[in-house]
């Protein structure tokens, strides 16, 4: 059983072969009432398992040195006893980043009874219908409130989160602006997602890219990066403008943390930023964001990308690149085939 380990909390950019390794195991099955044996399919990689790997106490336990990695999977059941669980069932849940785990008691698992013969793609559960998705719809709706004839701009718009954001906010009437870090992305930004404008982070000025396409300012900010970003939407956000601050990516492997300088902003211009953590949002907004999602899905008119690596011996690499932005779109890993 090839599993991503966990070796070291690491300073920097996590580092391959120090702070985590691909390593081979005898895989142990001695399964008890309601224990399950899962082949992981799909494994999800994203951003927060940055945090899960430093020694400093989070909302997410850290992981344990010497064990696997964790991440939501979506996998096959292939020995069982857990009557709720027979073999066959498509679940997803918590498993390691592994080609097979032994899920004690069918922990947190949820069968996906759909989904083998589903038109939508299995990944699709880890991404779009799962964690990411839920996020984007939530937050937007509980936090942004949109309102038609608003304009939100959205950093990281084309990755798990973000292209999910934008599209929803497109449907709700609103002026869609994006920033990403390469002109492929921003291509997609506009081309395939419709976005009303975007810009290249990477090759100029931020706070002269937001005067540029947004004159009218920033009525709703989706922030997914901090920094340097965070800085300068402040300058361009309008007075009682909402800032969704879903995450800051940008600081997560920085050494020494960026010291935002104009936070006044926020007492003249009456903002408002309101953190969250998925799971925050879940209760109230689980099923409307199953039941819109899925159907914007399957009619087409929502899209969605994501960015496979293939094989348990790709993840480390495909971590770190998520993190440095050579992902386009959500990252996954496929382990096997179902
Ligand atoms: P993405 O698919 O967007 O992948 C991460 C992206 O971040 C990269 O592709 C890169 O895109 C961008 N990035 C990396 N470094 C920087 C940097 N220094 N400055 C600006 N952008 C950078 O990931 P997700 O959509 O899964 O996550 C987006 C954000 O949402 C993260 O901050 C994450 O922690 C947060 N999140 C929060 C949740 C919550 O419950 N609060 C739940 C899920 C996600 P680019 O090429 O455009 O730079």
């Amino acid at each position: 059983n090839k599993s991503v380990i966990f070796l070291n909390h690491p300073t920097g950019f996590p580092v391959v072969g120090q702070d985590f390794a691909v390593q081979s195991r005898e895989l142990e099955v001695n399964l008890q009432p309601n224990d399950v044996l899962v082949k992981n399919l799909y494994i999800s990689l994203d951003p927060y398992m940055r945090g899960r790997m430093s020694s400093h106490k989070s909302y997410v336990a850290g992981f344990e040195i010497g064990k696997p990695m964790l991440a939501s999977g979506v996998s096959e059941v292939i020995e069982s006893k857990n009557a709720s669980f027979p073999v066959g069932t498509i679940v997803t849940g918590f498993v390691g980043w592994e080609e097979y785990s032994v899920i004690s008691g069918a922990q947190d698992l949820r069968p996906l009874p759909d989904a083998r013969n589903s038109k939508i793609p299995l990944s699709s559960y880890v991404g779009v219908l799962g964690m990411p998705g839920l996020t984007a719809y939530s937050s937007l709706k509980v936090i942004g409130q949109p309102k038609a004839g608003e304009t939100i701009f959205i950093s990281a718009a084309s990755g798990a989160v973000g292209q999910l954001v934008g599209q929803i906010a497109k449907r709700q009437g609103l002026r869609v602006v994006g920033s990403a870090g390469s002109d492929d992305k921003v291509e997609y930004l506009l081309k395939e997602l419709k976005f009303d404008a975007a810009f290249n982070y990477k090759t100029g000025s931020i706070l002269e890219s937001l005067k540029k396409h947004i004159p009218e300012g920033i009525d709703i900010y989706y922030e997914n990066v901090g920094g340097e970003t965070l800085e300068a939407v402040l300058e361009v956000m309008n007075t009682n403008g909402r800032i969704i601050a879903c995450g800051m990516i940008s600081q997560y492997n920085a050494t020494s943390p960026y010291g935002v300088k104009n936070l006044m902003q926020f007492v003249s211009k009456r903002l408002m930023m309101r953190g969250f953590i998925v799971f925050d949002f879940a209760e109230e907004c689980s099923a409307d964001f199953a039941k819109d999602v899925g159907t914007w899905l399957v009619k087409g008119e929502i899209i969605y990308k994501e960015d496979v690596a293939e094989g348990i011996d790709s993840a480390p690499d495909a971590f770190i690149g998520m993190l440095k932005g050579k992902n386009f779109g959500k990252q996954v890993v496929k382990i096997a085939d179902l």
